[in-house]
């Protein structure tokens, strides 16, 4: 067990991109921005993220780009910053938008209103004649009926709402009280008013959380049946989000105990009829996240595990990273940065990445492992040896965490929590650079 112990210790990005965003550079600019733009083929689809950086009040766990504000003005500010935004970008009418995205930070802090001006400009400037998700993240306890209405009116497909613990010591502890009762009553209304893909977001290793607390979870999380769970180790970077230094570090449960509790809380899910798909993501067996994880055909992205096929990601918002056939681009983190570039009429893109051949490779590797839990190197990158790189996978192997045979790499299931690992074997930028990561399990 203390190999494990060091394996699920090791510090490791989670891969929602490759390269990760910590190598992106400061080469890739709004200028290099715009010309991707430009070249986006004709009959590109496109997706679709708007980041909105606000909160009511902090939740002390928090690993989210977010500020906690209680005055509208900031928001209403930021609103008309999304709007100019929006007015930057080329006419792309001809691509159709496929995905639409509202994540922070709480989205629904800008109200049925500017939800719905901001929806409408983009309909306005985009084809959305063949939209098939618009998904919202949304906080349990701002859900009212207003904003259920104006939701369903806009035509929000899925919610994704962030649940993390049921149990009132652990949501004292975590900054974040919301009883079950607020949880389903927010349940009901969104089904009542059609928007029935529900996802929840469920968390172990929080400050004071027992195994059975996150049993019990999970189990009152299936008795409310979403489509989708997402369940997350709590990252403590405290060196990075300095709410967290307000935890005390003596309740955190330790490695043994994080690794136990996400072990129990899939089997619970697991016997409430839900599937596991990839790292830390569960859905009914059914759901197309599950069907497509079967045929193969999961995608990674900023928002995780996702069925979004789409040509290109448009970022709108601070900190709010886009994908483009030639690679990444982020806006700047910060409120004020954005505000900046906004003001002076150009992209707020201040970093980004070109993705090289090499890179390409590495990224396919990486996001079929994280998919598929296995990948076939001769199959997506014929030709390279990855020699240093298997060899790197040996630990993995020697705890049967994973079989190597023919170049071909499976993770097996007690490897599942573990994966992040295997995929760090085929990161080149991991060694060159001192960027800190949450442990890998
Ligand atoms: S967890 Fe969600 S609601 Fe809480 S501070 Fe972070 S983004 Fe805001």
């Amino acid at each position: 067990m203390s190999n494990i112990l060091a394996l699920a210790e090791r510090n490791v990005p989670r891969y929602t991109s490759y390269p990760t965003a910590p190598h992106f550079s400061a080469a890739i600019g709004p200028d290099v921005y715009a010309q991707w733009l430009s070249a986006l083929p004709a009959r590109a689809t496109l997706s679709f993220y708007i980041h909105v950086p606000y909160c009511t009040e902090l939740c002390l766990y928090c690993g989210c780009t977010t500020k906690a504000t209680r005055k509208r003005e900031p928001v209403e500010r930021y609103a008309a910053h999304l709007i100019e935004d929006i007015a930057l970008l080329p006419d792309l009418a001809g691509r159709p938008v496929v995905h639409l995205h509202w994540g922070g930070g709480t989205p629904s802090i800008l109200g049925p209103e500017l939800l719905t001006e901001i929806t409408a400009k983009l309909a306005a400037r985009f084809n959305f004649s063949a939209l098939k998700e618009h998904a919202i993240e949304l906080d349990p306890r701002r859900i009212d009926q207003p904003l259920v209405r104006a939701l369903a009116a806009i035509g929000v497909t899925r919610a994704s709402l962030g649940v993390q613990e049921f149990a009132s010591h652990v949501q004292k502890a975590i900054g974040r009280v919301q009883p079950f009762d607020v949880v389903a009553r927010g349940v009901d209304w969104l089904r009542a008013a059609g928007i029935t893909d529900l996802n929840f977001d469920l968390m172990y290793g929080l400050p004071h959380q027992t195994t059975a607390d996150v049993a019990r979870s999970a189990v009152l999380t299936a008795s409310l049946a979403p489509q989708r769970i997402a369940l997350f180790g709590y990252a403590h970077v405290p060196w990075f989000r300095v709410q967290q230094r307000r935890f005390d570090e003596a309740a955190l449960p330790g490695l043994a105990e994080r690794l136990e509790q996400a072990r129990v809380a899939a089997e619970t899910l697991g016997a409430a009829g839900y599937v596991p798909i990839g790292l830390d993501h569960f859905a009914k067996a059914d759901d197309e996240l599950a069907t497509a994880a079967r045929a193969r055909r999961l995608h990674r992205n900023f928002q995780g595990y996702t069925t979004d096929t789409a040509d290109a990601l448009l970022g709108l918002g601070a900190s709010a990273i886009g994908r483009l056939p030639q690679g990444f681009v982020q806006n700047a983190p910060d409120v004020a940065g954005y505000a900046r570039a906004m003001a002076a009429g150009r992209f707020a893109t201040v970093r980004g990445v070109r993705m090289s051949d090499d890179d390409r490779r590495r990224s396919a590797i990486i996001e079929r492992l994280m998919c598929d839990l296995a990948v076939d190197l001769d199959a997506v990158a014929p030709g390279m040896p990855f020699a240093d790189e298997i060899a790197a996978l040996d630990p993995l192997a020697h705890e049967g965490l994973l079989r190597v045979e023919d170049r071909r790499i499976a993770v097996t299931e007690a490897g599942r929590p573990f994966v992040r690992l295997a995929a760090a074997a085929f990161d080149a930028y991991l060694a060159t650079k001192n960027a800190k990561h949450s442990i890998a399990v």
